[in-house]
């Protein structure tokens, strides 16, 4: 049966989310969904593969896939081991990093399904094996700007439902001293940034956090690129690093591994190359003093993605799940996250299709 490429569509999805307090803002405007674009690929032997991209600008992102990613790849043999590092190198005058990477990370994860389900295994197996199947997470709560109450509440939600590590994106000392006061001595307790803070500032603010005994901070610095200030730091506060989710290529991140800057580095399987990037930095990463521990904070075929490639790598990390409920939550039924767990399937694939209720619901948009 033919793996000829039939068929390439990116859908809009965009999840209504609360996170018990008002809207945070995302790149300079309140954020009331979580967004990202489902590659929906479709062969001529009828079978079909999911993957997700990365959605800051959704519109942006279809005109990629419609202008420039499915015309090069519709008709291509989707099995083809080639195929993803040619579209690469054909799109590489637009850009190494944006929508155009972005979307090459959904067409990827697509293909991956694909080559899964034609083999009928579920996809760790393509990628070594799984050694587990229970996935444990950790809660990533969303941004209470500082409100002591608020995150203390949310820990508390968080430890309740499970969840054995719990990190805040949070700026202050005395955000991390009310979560740690709830939390406990023993439960792991990380810090996301957001690239919040300059070389000279870091130090102070990420010294007082550290005595609440921070399993990682991440993205501590502006910019995220400045691998030198940032080893400089976990040098100076003897806090471990996390970071990777705003470098642009599987380039840059294995040249971030070998920095000895990063303690947990963090690519995002819809941003920075799919299951091919996860897939290497992980191999790269194994027996070194490097974790992979990719970034997650999304919750589509990306997720499951994800899901796989920790479940095959000798190292194990928690997984990141955003801590919010959701307008729907994909794979509520198939892969949920229980207990603070993720449990992966024995379907070939992914384990999960999106579900016709979510395609049918308002918040996937087909243009
Ligand atoms: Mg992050």
């Amino acid at each position: 049966m033919s793996t000829t490429i039939r068929s390439i569509d990116c859908l809009q999805l965009r999840l209504p989310f609360h996170h018990g307090a008002p809207a945070p803002l995302f790149a300079g405007r309140p954020r009331t969904t979580l967004d990202s674009g489902l590659v929906r690929i479709e062969l001529d032997n009828g079978l079909v593969g999911w993957g997700e991209s990365y959605g800051a600008e959704l519109d942006a992102l279809s005109a990629i896939f419609r202008g420039r990613v499915a015309p090069l790849a519709t008709g291509r043999d989707a099995t083809d081991p080639a195929l993803m590092a040619s579209l690469e190198r054909t799109l590489h005058n637009m850009g190494r990093s944006g929508p155009v990477l972005h979307a090459l990370s959904g067409l990827d994860i697509a293909i991956w399904d694909l080559k899964a389900k034609i083999a009928g295994v579920p996809l760790h197996v393509l990628l070594g094996g799984a050694r587990r199947t229970r996935l444990p997470a950790y809660a990533s709560l969303l941004q209470y700007y500082g409100d002591t109450a608020l995150v203390a509440r949310n820990v508390e939600r968080a430890l309740a439902a499970g969840f054995e590590q719990v990190k805040l994106h949070e700026k202050t000392p005395e955000a991390v001293a009310a979560a740690r006061a709830v939390m406990g001595p023993d439960t792991p307790l990380m810090v996301d940034a957001n690239c919040a803070w300059t070389a000279d500032e870091a130090g102070e603010v990420v010294t007082r956090m550290a005595a609440f005994d921070l399993h990682w901070i991440e993205e501590p610095l502006w910019p995220p690129e400045d691998i030198e200030a940032l080893r400089a730091l976990r040098v100076r506060t003897g806090v471990p690093t996390a970071a990777g989710e705003n470098a642009s290529s599987v380039h840059e991140l294995s040249l971030a591994a070998r920095a000895r800057a990063i303690d947990y580095l963090q690519p995002s399987a819809i941003k920075s190359g799919g299951v091919t990037t996860l897939l290497r930095l992980s191999r790269e990463c194994a027996g070194s003093a490097v974790h992979c521990a990719p970034q997650s904070a999304f919750f589509g075929p990306g997720l499951l993605a994800t899901l796989h490639v920790l479940a095959a790598q000798e190292d194990e990390v928690h997984v990141e799940r955003l801590f919010c409920d959701l307008g729907f939550t994909p794979y509520g039924d198939t892969v949920p996250c229980i207990d603070g767990a993720f449990q992966l399937t024995d379907r070939p694939g992914l384990g999960a299709d999106p579900e016709p209720a979510l395609l049918d619901s308002g918040f996937v948009r087909r243009i």
